[in-house]
């Protein structure tokens, strides 16, 4: 069966009954796996993610296959949780692939390319459109097999310590910004810096860094950043909804028996909706406090915006010119992205637009 008629047609709660079977609890192996993650115990949304995951896993197998979760840095540093899959230290991680651009731009579609696809885009494109059977299919050239875990949404477009007015201001701006965006970025001046979350707040407080991006207020609130950087900018459009992806070593997966293939399946995608959630209900509440003490909300100008987009555009078409793995899935990825784009732009968006009108508000009464 393959694996979406599984979900479609168990579901978890289909696992869940079958793991009451007596004969399908005889025939559990007791598996002890380590997963490292790239980010911080202190961000229950992202770092939980991976512990919501195990814990399904453990309450699914009565506790026979059991996932421990470590932080960055307890076992590898955040930034190298695709290595320490692909060489063995870990049988499985928890990360955002376009960390890994260095090794292959082809990596950043797992997670998100500038401008790019929203997350219930995203999620279409792995569950139903062909993204799923793409990554794989990379991701295999690395001995990875990959699992979507995850998704912030859209993301904000960080903390600055002075305003964006205009291109120019971007020029020399030194900013911690992840993967491929930071390309972009640096055609039009800005000086990229690759860290991972938890090692942010120290660069920009002691000055190492002129601005940062993370994710969105419930997790940056947390790091702190309000409290060193004024301008807090939107949206986010390196980010539209990247996803995070659980990463199992082929080798790890191919000795799995299948139903534990199946139940590490439902589960992440368990995490998956999971994540999207606690961020949704928990940024507003976050944004709210963040204002009220002084964070200076503004929109990124419209000419930085178009600038950012040409850039982004120029080095999507350099990059698949030069590499067969990129050009491959970006055919597939932009076709996609624009029937996205039409379609959401009929009703999806203009029922948000209606609704976001403070005259909608008579509605909602
Ligand atoms: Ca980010």
């Amino acid at each position: 069966m393959q694996r979406r008629d599984f979900i479609r047609h168990g579901g978890l709660a289909g696992i869940l009954a079958a793991g009451a079977a007596p004969a399908f609890a005889q025939s559990q192996p007791a598996i002890n796996w380590r997963l490292a993650s790239s980010f911080p115990k202190s961000l229950d949304t992202i770092f939980g993610a991976a512990e919501v995951m195990a814990r399904y896993v453990a309450a699914v197998t009565e506790n026979k296959f059991q996932i421990r979760v470590f932080a960055a840095g307890e076992i590898v540093p955040g930034l190298q949780v695709a290595d320490a899959v692909q060489n063995g230290t870990v049988e499985m991680g928890h990360t955002a692939s376009y960390y890994y651009v260095g090794k292959d731009p082809t990596f950043a579609f797992d997670t998100a390319i500038p401008f790019g696809l929203n997350y219930r885009q995203q999620t279409a494109w792995m569950f139903e459109g062909n993204g799923m059977k793409l990554m794989r299919e990379f991701f295999a050239k690395y001995g990875i097999v990959n699992i979507p875990c995850g998704n912030t949404g859209a993301q904000m477009g960080g903390w600055y310590r002075k305003e964006i007015k205009s291109v120019a201001d971007l020029k020399g701006l030194k900013m911690r910004i992840g993967g491929f965006a930071g390309q972009v970025l640096s055609r039009l001046g800005v000086v990229p810096q690759q860290i991972a979350g938890g090692e942010i707040y120290p660069a920009l407080e002691k000055g190492t860094i002129d601005a940062a991006e993370w994710v969105g207020p419930y997790d940056d609130e947390k790091l702190g950043f309000n409290k060193v950087a004024p301008f807090y900018y939107y949206p986010g459009w390196w980010e539209g909804g990247p996803q995070l992806s659980a990463y199992i070593g082929q080798k790890h997966w191919d000795a799995l028996p299948k139903h534990y293939q199946a139940v590490l399946e439902a589960a992440c995608a368990y995490a998956h909706i999971e994540m999207m959630a606690r961020y949704d209900a928990k940024n507003p509440g976050a944004l709210k406090k963040l204002v009220a003490a002084g964070t200076k909300l503004r929109p990124f100008p419209r000419p930085v915006m178009d600038a950012c987009s040409a850039a982004a555009a120029d080095l999507y078409k350099e990059t698949a010119a030069k590499n067969e793995n990129f050009r491959k899935v970006f055919d597939d990825w932009s076709k996609f992205r624009d029937d996205q784009i039409l379609w959401f732009r009929v009703t999806e968006q203009s029922f948000d637009n209606y609704m976001a009108m403070p005259k909608a508000a008579a509605a909602k009464k």
